[in-house]
């Protein structure tokens, strides 16, 4: 069993119940609708089939919203699909008309007042690189650099320009409203520029009374410069390496996928890397042996979740791609004690200091035991978090009475989720470890399990400890 987490993006090749039914067999623990595309209908339409495959199956999955943030896009571009040539003069303006791609229109109303004279504006991905000559009022005259091939809807960057619209903007507020009411489990938010931006969402979800946790896609520069500060006022972390290549030059991807990677572990906070993972499997049934690379490093580098995107939103071989990543993580996880077994985790804030202790001291004797198994209660999460990020050899089946809990649970590298009512006592623990341990194919009669307690279960309902059971 895979023990890296899989994150499928949500897209018309995947919009039924069926589908995503597949995808969770294939592996996927969380969905993730990117609200840049689509409208409320289909969001909504996302969220009723995701539920459908859930009451199909007695695997957790997540589900996740991606707000668009700052995201400056392309408006329609008609016919579709225009080539502009190196040497061509285009002009950009806001506006929502459908337009040819020597003058289009773009979502930005500020464009002009940020934008100036020979800075750079790169188009999907990077692909199309522009320069600015000349601007009159909301018009912008730039000449291509790198032509290509231009298309609706697609990310402008802006890296030598200070955007000034607020990183949560106001169509993000309204996606926001519409999570809490779906009750998804986790918001990304994107192009985050400081851990103010992070505060602000979690004030808000705080007074909705709403179970979010919040991802912070690091894809700007103004993100790398407050890594770490980011990394501590949000739960998890996204190395959205799509924009980040853009905004900042491409070949820093790498190192900065190992910094922000690295400073999670040390913060014991789970941590994703997106994009491009298996690019070549939206139209091939097989991975390129640079991906296959690529997602063996990133697991390497202790990343406890991937994402794919078009893979799945669009993709000609969603299913395999899910279970591809399955296969390179398996044969990779088990050779991952080699690299950097004995990193600790570093210094978690001080309320969570007694658990990551604990947890390092359970990876210790399942190292030296013949354990198969740690079975841990985890009413909030943490404890199994941190023993996800330990590394552990064997699976981590983490139970909690709450099923947001469990749903959180879904991006803990190693930890199976599992919904329970929260027994009377150790013993009651002990017996339920047992019947679940047999039930999942976790463990068999004689067999050695490491049962850890977190509150309300342990010592007089409040500690937390740690017992080594042999199955009877
Ligand atoms: C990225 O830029 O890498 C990313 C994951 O963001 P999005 O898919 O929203 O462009």
């Amino acid at each position: 069993m895979a023990k890296t987490k899989i994150v499928s993006t949500l897209g018309p090749a995947c919009a039924d119940a069926t589908t995503m039914l597949a995808l969770i067999e294939g592996g996927t623990d969380c969905f993730r609708i990117n609200f840049s595309h689509g409208g409320r209908a289909s969001h909504s339409a996302y969220v009723l089939q995701c539920n459908e495959a859930r009451r199909r199956t007695d695997r957790v999955v997540a589900l996740m919203g991606d707000l668009c943030g700052p995201k400056i896009r392309t408006g329609p571009i008609l016919p579709e699909g225009q080539a502009l040539k190196k040497g061509d003069l285009v002009t950009i303006e806001p506006g929502t008309e459908a337009t040819l791609a020597t003058h289009f229109s773009t979502n930005y109303a500020d464009l002009s007042r940020d934008l100036a004279v020979g800075q750079r504006v790169f188009i999907d991905d990077g692909k199309i690189l522009l320069k600015v000559k000349e601007q009159q009022g909301d018009k912008n005259l730039c000449l291509v650099l790198l032509g290509g091939v231009l298309h609706s809807n697609k990310g402008i960057n802006l890296p030598d320009t200070a955007v000034s619209a607020p990183s949560i903007t106001k169509d993000d507020w309204e996606c926001v409203e519409w999570a809490v009411a779906q009750e998804l489990d986790f918001l990304a938010l994107s192009f985050v520029r400081s851990a103010e931006d992070i505060h602000k969402l979690r004030e808000f979800l705080h007074g909705a009374g709403a179970n979010i946790r919040i991802v912070a896609k690091f894809e700007t520069p103004q993100a790398i410069e407050q890594m770490e500060e980011i990394i501590l006022a949000s739960d998890v972390s996204l190395v959205a390496r799509g924009d980040l290549g853009v905004e900042m030059e491409s070949a820093q991807v790498p190192l900065l996928q190992k910094r922000i990677t690295r400073l999670c572990r040390m913060h014991g906070k789970p941590v994703l890397v997106a994009t491009h993972m298996l690019q070549s499997m939206i139209h091939s049934p097989t991975a390129t042996r640079a991906e296959v690379s690529d997602i063996a490093n990133a697991i390497m580098d202790y990343t406890d979740a991937v994402l794919l995107s078009g893979e799945t939103a669009i993709g000609e071989y969603g299913v395999r791609a899910v279970q591809t990543i399955g296969e390179v993580s398996t044969v990779t996880e088990a050779h991952l004690d080699r690299f950097d077994r004995d990193h600790p985790i570093g210094v978690p804030a001080a309320e969570h200091l007694l658990t990551a202790t604990l947890a390092s001291c359970v990876a210790q004797i399942v190292d030296k035991i013949d354990i198969v198994l740690v079975v841990v209660w985890s009413e909030d999460g943490w404890p199994a978090q941190f023993l996800g990020k330990t590394r552990i050899d064997v699976p981590i089946l983490a139970l909690s009475s709450d099923i947001r809990t469990c749903r959180h649970m879904c991006l803990n590298y190693g930890v199976v989720p599992h919904r329970a009512e929260i027994p009377g006592d150790v013993e009651g623990f002990a017996r339920l470890a047992e019947r679940l341990a047999v039930e999942k194919g976790l463990a068999r009669s004689g067999d050695k399990i490491c049962l850890v307690l977190g509150p309300p279960l342990g010592y007089q309902r409040s500690g937390q400890g740690m017992i080594v059971h042999t199955l009877p």
